[in-house]
């Protein structure tokens, strides 16, 4: 595949840009692989391609029912952040957030990862208290954040209201390295590296069987035919509980749809990511310039990726009360996405009651940030059969009662 670079673009300025070729292949499915993967989200495709860049595993098959990263990956509203509280979810976050740093040079794709600060705010007394311990746990873990008071608030936010009408600013917890990424580009650049490498992504292809012999998996059924392989992994977000009944057991986790929305652009006010969680609502500015705004999760479980009017209603007049300047805001686009919850709002990265099958779910509302490093992860706990950044979030912790209680970093959106 040839690389994009300068001269690439000069040469294809000069020519109107017929050079270019496809950014991926879409071939017709073999009878056999190596590993097959089920979902072509950001943690699907990201654990093809560390399968074969760390280890060489490249007789692999990605395969999505839909369009890859049609699922939570292009709907999210991409904060990138790793200050969580128990050492597990630090050392696995803190792993993504770092490849992230150079994700676009490692892709040779630009995916705008934009360090550009995240804040947590904190509005009650309960929360100074959980972000300063948070901040000393990160302390730690290695993980650059800090308590920040409420005149650094302001300093980095000059369109917040400290002294709102329900709870007033106190303070935040800060992590200068955290941002965004473009979503859609960190499924596209890997899917590109992955069909460079030689792998087949395809798409159109709904998994709708899972083969096994003996106990252990042989292959899976499609709407493209029966698919034969030695591994398979299973990284299907908010359809975890369906792919895990087609083998014959049950997730700890429940499927809930979890709705974003944006607003009309307007000129550069707020160049960092602001999350106000006693509120619920959470905003960054685009490059576009339109305010990128989410909330928390539907009440009750459901599959419909859609948005509703009662969530922008509710997470707009919760966001208002901080910053009173987008009272006055038209909202453009609302949107939905499945995502996937377990119990200690951690992810489960796992082997599962079938031999050679691999489940990777349960990143809920804030999977985005984790895609480096769970498909990291995921492929070495494919290939080794262990991985030390998995070694916690294995699906039978909630049979021992292992939790990693994670509802204070991760009980909100993202
Ligand atoms: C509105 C919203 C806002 C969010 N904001 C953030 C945020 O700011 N920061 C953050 O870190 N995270 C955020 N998240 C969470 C994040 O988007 C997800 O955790 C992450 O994208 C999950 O990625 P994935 O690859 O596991 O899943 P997905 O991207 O959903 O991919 C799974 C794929 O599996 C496919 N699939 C399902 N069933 C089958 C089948 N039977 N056969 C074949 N293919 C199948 C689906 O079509 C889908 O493409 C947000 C999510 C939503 C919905």
């Amino acid at each position: 595949m040839k690389r994009y670079n300068v001269f690439a673009l000069a040469r294809e300025a000069a020519r109107y840009h017929s050079g270019w070729e496809r950014a991926w292949a879409s071939p017709q499915p073999k009878k056999h692989y190596d590993v097959i993967i089920v979902g072509a989200g950001g943690h699907g495709l990201a654990t093809a391609y560390y399968l074969g860049k760390n280890f060489g595993i490249t007789n692999v098959a990605v395969i999505e029912k839909g369009w890859l990263g049609g699922g939570n990956t292009g709907r999210n509203t991409t904060i990138i952040r790793s200050n969580y509280l128990q050492d597990p979810s630090a050392a696995i976050y803190e792993k993504s957030r770092s490849l992230y740093e150079t994700m676009s040079q490692d892709l040779n794709y630009n995916v705008m990862f934009s360090p550009r600060g995240v804040i947590m705010l904190a509005q009650t007394e309960h929360e100074v208290r959980g972000y300063k311990r948070t901040a000393q746990a990160n302390a730690l873990q290695g993980v650059a954040t800090e308590f920040i008071g409420p005149e650094k608030v302001k300093q980095l936010v000059p369109i917040i209201r400290l002294e709102g009408p329900r709870y007033p600013v106190l303070g935040g917890l800060w992590q200068a390295r955290g941002g965004t990424a473009r979503h859609d580009a960190v499924a596209w650049g890997y899917a590109r590296a992955c069909s460079d490498m030689g792998m087949d992504i395809i798409q159109k292809c709904e998994v709708t069987g899972v083969q096994q012999e003996g106990g252990r998996v042989t292959g899976v059924q499609t709407t493209k035919g029966d698919i034969g392989c030695n591994k398979l992994g299973v990284v299907v977000a908010g359809h975890s509980g369906v792919l895990a009944d087609m083998a014959g057991f049950r997730l700890p986790l429940e499927s809930v749809a979890l709705q974003a929305l944006v607003s009309e652009p307007i000129k550069p006010c707020m160049d960092v990511v602001v999350m106000a969680n006693t509120v619920h609502g959470y905003m960054s500015q685009s490059d576009k310039g339109e305010m990128v705004i989410g909330g928390g999760t539907d009440a009750g479980n459901n599959y419909t990726q859609r948005g509703s009017f009662h969530h922008v209603e509710e997470t707009v007049s919760a966001l208002v009360e901080t910053f009173p300047m987008i009272s006055r805001l038209k909202m453009l686009r609302q949107w939905g996405g499945i995502v996937d919850v377990t119990g200690d709002r951690s992810p489960i990265l796992s082997k599962t009651p079938v031999e050679g099958m691999f489940i990777n779910a349960g990143w809920g509302t804030g999977g985005f940030k984790a895609i480096p490093g769970s498909g990291w992860a995921m492929a070495e706990l494919m290939a080794k059969g262990h991985s030390p950044l998995t070694e916690e979030f294995s699906m039978f912790r909630f049979r021992e009662g292992k939790f990693i209680d994670e509802s204070v970093a991760a009980g909100v959106a993202h």
